[in-house]
C-alpha cells in the first residue's frame, strides 16, 4: 500500500510567486503530490500520517544551482594552499557528500554542482558517484545534477588548480576536435550538464578577469555535443564579449555576468536564457574568509574590484527582466550550507522576497529543464517540501538560521525534522564537531 501523509501546515508559499496561501493540506502519496489546497477543501485520506503544523510555512525544497560541492573546503582545512595538495580525490568525494548533506539540512533538495579538477584530472566520476549512491538510495543526501568541467589549457578552470601544479592532461582540451571528444568522455562517465567558460574569473591568482577564454568554435562545439546527447551546458562569462559568445554557442545558463553592456542584457532577455548571479561569495565576508585561509592578495583585489559590479549588474538584470535563477558558487566559502543567504543578497538588491523564493524554485527548475516534476508544490510534482518556522516571504533572513529549518522531504522522504520531540538527521553529530585538519 503506498504510504500517505498530509501536511496541515499555517502558510504555504507554492513557489510560483503568487501570494502566500494560509491554512493548507498536502497530500503526498509515496513520492509525489497528490493534492494542495486549502483545508477546508482536502479531505485527509483514511490512515494516512498527518502532520500538522499551524505554525510553520511549507515551501518548495530549494535549488542552488552553482555549487562546487567537491571543491577544497574551509571547515576542516584553514589552509587552501596545503589542501589542494594534501586531500586525494577520494578523501574529497567524501567532502562532496558531506556538502551535499549539509545543504539539504538546510532546505536544499536539489544542487547542481558545476564540477571541479584534481592534480589527478577531472573529478567527474567522484561527483557521478555520489549522485548515483544519493538516487540508490544508500546514501542521504540533495539531488545532485552533475556538471562536468570541459575546458581547454589555461582557461580560469584550468586556474583553479595552482599554476605549478603538475596537470592531469586529459583534464583539459584544446580546439574544437578535443573540446568534442572531452565532452563526450564527461557525457559518458554520466555527466548531466557541461559547464565551461568564455572569459577569465574572479577567485584565481595572476588572471584578468576579462581575458577571452576559448574560441567561438571551442564553445560552439561544447554545447552543441551537449544538445546532441539530449544534455545542457553551463557557461561562466564575466564580460559582455563572453555573454555574446555564450549566446551564440546556445549555451542554456549563464554564470556570474559580472560586466554587462546594454546590448548584452538586450541579447540575454531575448534569448531568454537563465543567469545564475553567484553573489554570496562576492561579500566583503567572503572576501575575508578567503583571506583567512591564505588567498594570494592578488585575487583578495580582484574581488573586491569586481565586487560593485557583480551587485550592479545583478540590479540592471533583474530590471530587465532578465530570468535569474539562484546560485551561490559555494565551494571555498563562505560555509558550505549558508546557500540561503544568496537569497537575502537579493532582497537587499531589490527583489521582493517572493520575486527571491521564485529564484531558488520556479526558475531554478526551468533552468534545469525540471519544471515539469521539481520547483513548486503542485499536484503531480515530485514531493521535496520544507516546513519553515516564520514566513520567508515577509522575511528572508528566516531561512539562514539552521534551527529555522524545522522539515526537510525530498520525494516524500523526511530527512531532516528538527521539531518539538522529533530528531531525524541526515548529518549524524554536532555541527562544528569536526577535527580542523591543519590547525
Ligand atoms: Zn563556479
Amino acid at each position: 500500500m503506498a504510504a500517505t501523509t498530509a501536511y496541515k501546515v499555517g502558510k504555504l508559499i507554492d513557489g510560483n510567486g503568487g501570494p502566500v496561501i494560509d491554512n493548507t493540506v498536502i497530500v503526498v502519496e509515496d513520492k509525489h503530490i497528490k493534492e494542495v489546497g486549502a483545508a477546508s477543501d482536502i479531505r485527509i485520506p483514511e490512515g494516512a500520517t498527518l502532520v500538522e503544523e499551524p505554525g510553520l510555512t511549507a515551501m518548495p525544497g530549494m535549488m542552488d544551482l552553482h555549487i562546487h560541492l567537491c571543491m577544497f573546503n574551509n571547515l576542516t582545512f584553514k589552509n587552501y594552499r596545503v589542501a589542494q595538495w594534501e586531500v586525494t580525490p577520494e578523501l574529497q568525494q567524501m567532502y562532496m557528500l558531506f556538502h551535499a548533506q549539509l545543504c539539504l539540512e538546510r532546505g536544499f533538495t536539489t544542487l547542481r554542482d558545476l564540477g571541479i579538477m584534481s592534480t589527478r584530472g577531472l573529478m567527474t566520476d567522484q561527483a557521478v558517484a555520489v549522485r548515483d549512491a544519493i538516487d540508490n538510495g544508500i546514501l542521504g543526501g540533495p539531488r545532485l545534477i552533475c556538471g562536468a568541467f570541459t575546458v581547454g589549457t589555461g582557461s580560469h578552470l584550468d586556474l583553479i588548480m595552482p599554476r605549478a601544479s603538475l596537470r592531469n592532461p586529459e583534464a583539459t582540451a584544446d580546439g574544437p576536435d578535443e573540446m568534442r571528444k572531452l565532452a563526450r568522455k564527461n557525457l559518458l562517465k554520466g555527466a548531466d550538464w557541461l559547464k565551461t567558460c568564455a572569459s577569465g574569473g574572479g577567485g584565481t591568482d595572476r588572471e584578468a578577469p576579462d581575458v577571452r577564454n576559448h574560441t567561438q568554435e571551442e564553445l560552439d562545439a561544447v554545447c552543441d555535443e551537449a544538445h546532441a546527447q539530449h544534455h545542457f551546458c553551463s557557461i561562466h562569462c564575466f564580460t559582455p564579449d563572453a555573454h555574446r559568445m555564450a549566446i551564440k554557442a546556445g549555451a542554456d545558463t549563464i554564470e556570474h555576468m559580472v560586466f554587462h553592456d546594454e546590448d548584452s542584457i538586450a541579447r540575454i532577455v531575448e534569448a531568454q536564457i537563465p543567469v545564475t548571479p553567484t553573489l554570496l561569495h562576492r561579500t566583503d565576508h567572503a572576501i575575508e574568509i578567503r583571506r583567512e585561509i591564505g588567498t594570494p592578495n592578488f585575487t583578495l583585489e580582484k574581488m573586491k574590484t569586481i565586487q560593485p559590479n557583480c551587485f550592479n549588474t545583478f540590479q540592471v538584470m533583474h530590471k530587465a527582466g532578465v530570468k535569474i535563477a539562484m546560485g551561490t558558487d559555494m565551494g571555498f566559502e563562505p560555509d558550505m550550507g549558508s546557500n540561503a543567504s544568496e537569497l537575502a543578497i537579493y532582497v537587499d538588491l531589490g527583489m521582493t522576497p517572493m520575486e527571491a523564493i521564485v529564484t531558488a524554485t520556479k526558475n531554478a527548475a526551468e533552468a534545469l529543464h525540471r519544471q515539469e516534476e521539481l520547483g513548486t508544490l503542485e499536484k503531480g510534482k515530485l514531493a521535496d517540501i520544507v516546513l519553515v518556522d516564520g514566513n520567508p516571504a515577509e522575511d528572508i533572513k528566516v531561512l539562514e538560521p539552521r534551527e529555522n529549518i524545522k522539515m526537510v522531504v525530498k520525494e516524500g522522504k523526511r530527512f531532516v525534522d528538527r521539531r518539538e520531540g522529533e530528531d531525524v538527521r541526515v548529518i549524524p553529530h554536532e555541527y562544528g564537531s569536526w577535527r580542523i585538519a591543519d590547525a
